[in-house]
């Protein structure tokens, strides 16, 4: 019999580990010798889920989140890392044993418009796991989805309508009975509520958290919504630009962040005391490209607590920024090659794609007080972009002003009890922590 295949084989407890990640990676292309780098859309992660638990799954869109659920059960294969069942290693299951797998491992998507197939009856669409996996004669499979509609608060007449005749949060219960059809232990829920007006995402919610406790589901929460994942979640783990940057338990989470990622996103949460001292991060600029990602830590580019060069440490925060933004700019330069109808322009002094430069110089930094050696750096790598080689302005730019957190990938570190984890140089002794230097960037801005 399969280790993957389901409730009935094995009696396990509550609270072991279920499923173990380690070091996942799902990159797409790349590998060619003319192609593209290859976008690493998770990039080697690691964490355990609990049976029973609901773990959290936050971040920004394009950090790679849904990518992550998609191949935890297989709906993408990983390119490196292991997911371990129960022990057995999901990634190299093939045949029956990848077979039971996905019927043990289901997923409940975000849209309900879309998801479901409108030329087929609420009946037919929930008795298709049923009917693609052979689950007993076609008597059994019927009452399986009648009884499937009932435990999801839709009624048996319902089995012969269409889903243009049901509203958005009906059809997200169909999506959750089918789901369910095949009697999974896991469930990956892919922000299943963001498309749900607000009435209807707390009737969800609670739908989502009787059926767990009726059928001993162990779920995967992806979502967006901070309030939503702190109401549902045992656990969170928050994700940027493919890489998990802090887990831990919810309430600890949330009440006590460390991760400097982890605090920009809290504190963007609406406080209900609008007399609360507590300040917003705002976030500079974009996620960088994940075919592009920064060499050290992912959030580099953006993150308010970056462990600056010795020499820099006093310069001002705006003029710190601002050169950050520069840099940002100038990597993007480097990433766009010039054509030879561009360069042809060039030469009799018409439109270069390089030719704007000193009008983002301007931008960036005329209204700050820039020491002259910063200047001098700005000015240099401008000049190197002009002359049409932006690759050396990003090298003259990452010789000056790269720090730790350019060149190094951090470590994850326990701070705090009940598996409390922050992927960040500061929780080393050997730097300032987080706290302090939040709290200063947020009282000067
Ligand atoms: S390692 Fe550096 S850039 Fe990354 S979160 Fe920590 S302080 Fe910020």
């Amino acid at each position: 019999m399969s280790k993957v295949s389901g409730r009935t084989e094995r009696v396990a407890q509550a609270g072991e580990t279920m499923i173990k990640v380690e070091n996942l990676k799902k990159h797409y292309g790349g590998g060619g010798v003319f192609a593209q780098p290859s976008v690493k859309a998770v990039d080697g992660v690691n964490f355990s889920i609990k049976r029973g638990e609901t773990l959290g799954l936050v971040g920004e869109s394009g950090c790679g989140k849904s990518t992550l659920g998609r191949t935890l059960i297989r709906l993408e294969e990983a390119t490196e890392g292991t997911i371990s069942f129960d022990g057995t290693d999901v990634t190299t299951l093939t045949g029956d044993e990848l077979k039971d797998w996905r019927r043990n491992a289901q997923m409940v998507f975000q849209d309900p418009e879309s998801s479901l197939n409108d030329r087929m009856t609420i009946g037919e669409i929930i008795r298709e796991p049923l009917d693609a996996h052979d689950w007993k004669d076609k008597q059994d499979r019927q009452e399986r989805a009648l009884d499937l509609l009932t435990a999801v608060g839709l009624r048996e007449e319902h089995y012969y309508r269409y889903p243009h005749q049901f509203s958005g949060g009906q059809r997200q219960r169909v999506g959750i009975a089918r789901a369910l059809a095949l009697e999974p232990e896991f469930i990956v829920l892919d922000e299943p509520v963001s498309a749900l007006d607000v009435s209807v995402q707390a009737k969800i919610i609670t739908l989502l958290e009787d059926l767990q406790e009726e059928f001993d589901l162990t779920y995967l929460f992806i979502a967006h919504d901070l309030s939503v994942v702190r109401h549902i979640c045992d656990r969170v783990a928050v994700m940027y630009l493919g890489k998990i940057m802090e887990i831990g338990e919810t309430e600890e989470l949330y009440e006590n962040a460390h991760n400097p990622y982890t605090r920009s996103l809290l504190s963007a949460i609406p406080h209900p005391d609008p007399s609360s001292s507590s300040h917003r991060i705002t976030l500079p600029g974009t996620p960088p490209s994940p075919r592009d990602p920064p060499t050290g830590c992912q959030f580099s580019t953006r993150c308010p607590a970056k462990i600056r060069p010795e020499e820099y440490a006093h310069v001002e925060h705006e003029v710190w920024d601002a050169i950050e933004r520069y840099r940002e700019v100038v990597r993007e330069r480097s990433r766009m090659s010039l054509g030879t109808f561009d360069r042809l322009k060039r030469s009799v002094g018409r439109f270069s794609a390089y030719d704007d430069i000193d009008e983002t110089v301007a931008d960036l930094f005329d209204d700050l007080d820039v020491p002259a050696d910063i200047r001098e750096h700005v000015e240099t790598a401008a000049e190197l972009v002009k002359d049409g080689r932006p690759e050396d302005a990003r090298s003259h730019l990452i010789d000056e002003f790269n720090g730790v957190c350019d060149m190094q990938r951090p470590e994850l570190h326990q701070v705090a009890n009940g598996g409390h984890l922050s992927y960040c140089h500061r929780h080393t002794d050997e730097y300032e922590d987080v706290d302090p230097v939040i709290t200063r960037r947020t009282r000067d801005t």
